[in-house]
């Protein structure tokens, strides 16, 4: 990997402990780090990147994803639904997935986000259909390789399906052991707990409704024997606070923390339904919190208490959900959804548009265990996006280039994206893939499902 000189930047919103945001200067990248940022840089044999219209950002990080939903998104029958109802009709659908729609779908999910500056994406695969092999995660380890993107593989199960009260179907249920042992597997194979990593597994049972308490406890003995980190859904909407307290007697938190799934090393996708005493739990124990506002507001889900856990150091995150509830995987869009949300819902309150940019970068980075990404430092891993400001859309626009996503937003994709020291989309093109042919080849595969269904 050579080196890359983004000459004369106009704004670089470093997002870094200072806060700094700077003006005409120069970043160098040389292999996957930044090694200077500063002014009237030069570097021999650097590719030069005239940046005097570009606004530089470090790579948005997803932490909640499913990107199977790229297959199920926008269906007109559930277009109204809350989450109950709308999963009831879309297990249906993964039923059927097999390891062609798993790869097909995590390149088109994945190869959004990068066109929209995520840099590094968490994806929670949940759906194993049995007869249908387990190398669906295998498949999306594949794809994010070619793409470039750096990811993170959060290996789901369903142990509680129908025939025990849960809410999956029979068909899509394994056994605790058959879930360990593939996590087991999963770990030793991709997970590289270096700084740089590209693959790193996280322990993700799915939510309260679809496992059960031994799997949840399993779980947690596996990830910490391993080092590696633990994810599920929790909080998500009233019906699971409900299901919660009939089946285990317990609020979710509650049977979470007895089952030994808080703490600095677990993060919970929604987080919507915390008490206040709740939420300063999780300040205390440094239990973090993905939050997806653009899925919440889809589904009807309710508002995360966004304000009160920053108030607690709660760490938080920023993410898109599966893009069934999304429709779609641009985080860069949920940035500006998220801070009008909240400045609706709590006002004087709310994070500025600023704030919302920090939970996509380095507030997700926290929370996925991860100090080498998350800001334009020198040192740390060179990922990063530039927006091209210099269209009439933006005129005037840019007189608080921090909070710019926030409060303006940006609509189109980014000029350029690098992960790890490498450019991997530059103007309208993804570099690892042949777009066309997989767009393609993603059409036939949902052609399939859907005439088979
Ligand atoms: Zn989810």
């Amino acid at each position: 990997m050579g080196k890359t000189l983004f000459k004369n930047c106009k704004t670089i919103i470093t997002c870094d402990v200072g806060d700094r945001v700077l003006y005409g200067e120069d970043i160098l990248v040389d292999g996957n780090a930044i090694v200077e940022i500063g002014k009237g840089l030069s570097a021999e044999g650097a590719e030069i990147i005239d940046a005097k219209d570009l606004f530089i950002y470090p790579g948005l990080i997803n932490t909640h994803h499913h990107m199977l939903q790229a297959f199920s998104r926008n269906i007109p029958e559930i277009q109204s639904y809350e989450l109950f109802d709308w999963l009831m009709y879309l297990y249906e659908v993964w039923k059927n997935v097999d390891s062609e729609f798993v790869y097909l779908s995590s390149q088109v999910a994945m190869g959004e986000l990068l066109k929209y500056g995520c840099t590094t994406n968490f994806d929670q695969h949940f759906a194993f259909p049995q007869g249908k092999g387990r190398d669906l995660i295998d498949r999306q380890m594949e794809a994010a390789g070619e793409l470039g993107i750096r990811f993170n593989a959060g290996r789901s199960c369903f142990t509680r399906t129908q025939k025990n009260g849960g809410l999956p179907p029979d068909e899509l249920g394994e056994t605790t052991k058959q879930f360990i042992d593939d996590c087991e597997r999963l770990i030793d194979t991709y997970h590289d707990a270096n700084d740089f990593s590209m693959r790193q597994v996280t322990v993700a049972p799915c939510s309260p409704f679809s496992v059960d308490t031994e799997v949840m406890v399993e779980s947690v003995r596996l990830a910490r024997d391993k080092g590696v980190r633990l994810h599920t859904h929790l909080c998500e909407t009233i019906d699971e606070e409900n299901y919660c307290l009939e089946t285990y007697g317990n609020r979710p938190l509650a049977w979470a923390h007895e089952c030994g799934f808080t703490g600095p090393d677990v993060w919970y996708a929604h987080g919507i339904h915390f008490t206040d005493e709740e939420v300063a739990f999780l300040g205390e124990t440094q239990t973090g919190v993905s939050h997806n506002p653009v899925s919440n507001m889809k589904l009807s889900s309710g508002i995360c208490k966004v304000p009160l856990m920053l108030k607690h150091d709660v760490p938080l995150g920023l993410a898109v959900d599966g893009c069934g509830s999304n429709d779609s995987s641009n985080l860069l869009a949920d940035i500006r959804v998220a801070y009008l949300l909240h400045r609706l819902n709590s006002s004087t309150q709310a994070p500025t548009g600023y704030e919302i940019l920090k939970l996509g970068t380095n507030g997700s980075a926290r929370i996925l265990g991860r100090t080498d990404i998350g800001s334009l430092t020198v040192g740390k891993a060179a990922d990063l996006f530039a927006l091209d400001v210099n269209k009439l859309e933006y005129a005037g626009a840019i007189l608080d280039p921090a909070s710019f996503l926030g409060t303006i937003g940006y609509s189109r994709p980014a000029k350029l994206t690098m992960v790890n020291g490498k450019i991997v989309y530059r103007d309208g093109q993804l570099l690892g893939i042949d777009e066309e042919k997989v767009k393609a080849q993603a059409d036939a595969e949902v052609e399939k499902i859907y005439s088979n269904l």
